[in-house]
């Protein structure tokens, strides 16, 4: 089946759809004060509606798709959305970005709806470090849970952490994730952290080049690994006596935007062609019953037409994200 193409060559089997803007952690970068709720605020996407995105979605070629927030797992619902979107046909993998909170709770029934794969955000081994980042103290939870994901033989977890400056950015920091990748097998990726429109004090105070991780993996013998075992933007590192992988994601370096694969969906039905762009016209309309699917599927591929070439991060624009909470990260 043919892919969604955009102007530039890219094509977009892959969507990213935001359940929730909820979150119950307090991330410095991201919602330091907490989930706010806005006056006024519409409802997120309900089961149905969803439904009908990755009907369409499916339709349009789209094999995969990521469900994310806010955080996902708070939502009754989020195993019912999972079984639905794998009941469709040509939707290959339904993966999910969590904060862990509960995956001690839910590891059964995710591993049980078949879910293809789960990142786990996780921004520090050290229980300080993780509060001081998140405001939670949740770090043992959350590795209670990933174990669980291991004891029931899951095996596609990867574990992401937003790279702070003078935080989590040491030699001991890395050494730890080292032992941690070893004993675990699961990948491990460093992502660079974004300015966005909420946090520009935060990002001057604690934004750090990927660089100082690329370093010290090709210290240790890493190497660089062309292609990839994540289609997207991670730049990848193995070693021989390692199975589970490193990976970085950089969104300032050049060409970041060049093997973009990604579309997102907010949590209010909105499709954005970029993390960062300005536009984000509203699919909520076409999503009000199952007559509506052709049309809905001839505006996401007309909107295409308006993606750009780059985010132009490094220029300072955000466009219209406050925070990765109300897009998905
Ligand atoms: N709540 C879930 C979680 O934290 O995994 C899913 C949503 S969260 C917005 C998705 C990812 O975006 C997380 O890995 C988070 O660390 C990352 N993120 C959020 N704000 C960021 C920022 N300003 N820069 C880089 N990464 C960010
Ligand atoms: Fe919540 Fe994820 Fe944002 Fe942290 S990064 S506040 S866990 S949505």
């Amino acid at each position: 089946m043919a892919h969604l193409k955009d102007n530039f060559g890219r094509s977009f089997p892959y969507f990213r759809i935001s359940i929730t803007d909820v979150c119950n952690f307090k991330c410095g970068y991201c919602l330091p004060n907490g989930y706010q709720k806005p006056n006024n605020k519409k409802e997120f996407l309900s089961l149905d509606e969803i439904k009908r995105i990755g009907k369409a979605l499916s339709e349009l070629g789209v094999c995969k798709i990521r469900l994310t927030g806010g955080e996902p797992t708070v939502r009754k619902d989020f195993i019912e959305i999972i079984e639905n979107l794998k009941s469709l046909p040509g939707i290959n993998k339904v993966v999910f970005t969590t904060n862990g909170y509960n995956l001690k709770y839910i590891a059964k029934s995710v591993v049980n709806a078949k879910v293809n794969g789960i990142n786990i955000s996780i921004d520090s081994l050290d229980r300080e470090k993780f509060k001081f980042i998140t405001g939670m103290d949740k770090l043992e939870d959350i590795l209670i849970g990933l174990n669980e994901l291991q004891d029931l033989n899951f095996k596609n977890i990867k574990v992401n952490a937003v790279l702070l400056k003078g935080v989590n950015d040491s030699e001991q920091d890395f050494d730890r994730w080292m032992q941690f990748v070893k004993s675990n097998q699961i990948d491990f990726r460093y992502i660079e952290l974004m300015q966005t429109g909420d946090n520009l004090d935060y990002f001057k105070k604690y934004h750090v080049s990927a660089n100082v991780f690329r370093d010290y993996l090709l210290k240790k013998e890493w190497i660089h690994q062309t292609g990839g075992f994540d289609a997207g933007p991670s730049k990848n590192y193995i070693h021989k006596d390692f199975k589970g992988r490193f990976g970085i994601i950089a969104p300032y370096s050049k060409d970041f935007c060049k093997s973009c694969n990604r579309l997102r969906i907010t949590a209010q039905g909105d499709l954005r062609l970029c993390l960062f762009g300005d536009t984000g016209i509203s699919l909520r309309a076409l999503l009000q019953n199952d007559e509506q699917i052709p049309q809905l599927k001839d505006l996401i591929n007309a909107q295409l037409n308006f993606k750009k070439e780059s985010h132009y991060l490094e220029l300072g624009n955000t466009g219209i994200t406050p925070n990765l909470a109300s897009i998905g990260g």
